[in-house]
């Protein structure tokens, strides 16, 4: 079993590397991770989360 959390995983387009070719990954924007359907309804949760307490 993977110890990762469940919001990101390895960036299937370069199996997180970061890059493809030499070039930067535009899967990851070359990060090596995506983030799963968990994390981002997580990152839309925190967005709006933000958004409500700043205005
Ligand atoms: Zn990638």
């Amino acid at each position: 079993m993977k110890s990762t959390s469940s919001i990101e995983e390895e960036c299937l387009s370069c199996h997180g590397t970061g890059k493809i070719n030499q070039k930067k990954c535009p899967a990851c924007n070359g990060t090596g991770t995506s983030l799963t359907e968990d994390g981002q309804k997580l990152l839309k949760f925190l967005r709006d989360s933000i958004r409500t307490s700043e205005h």
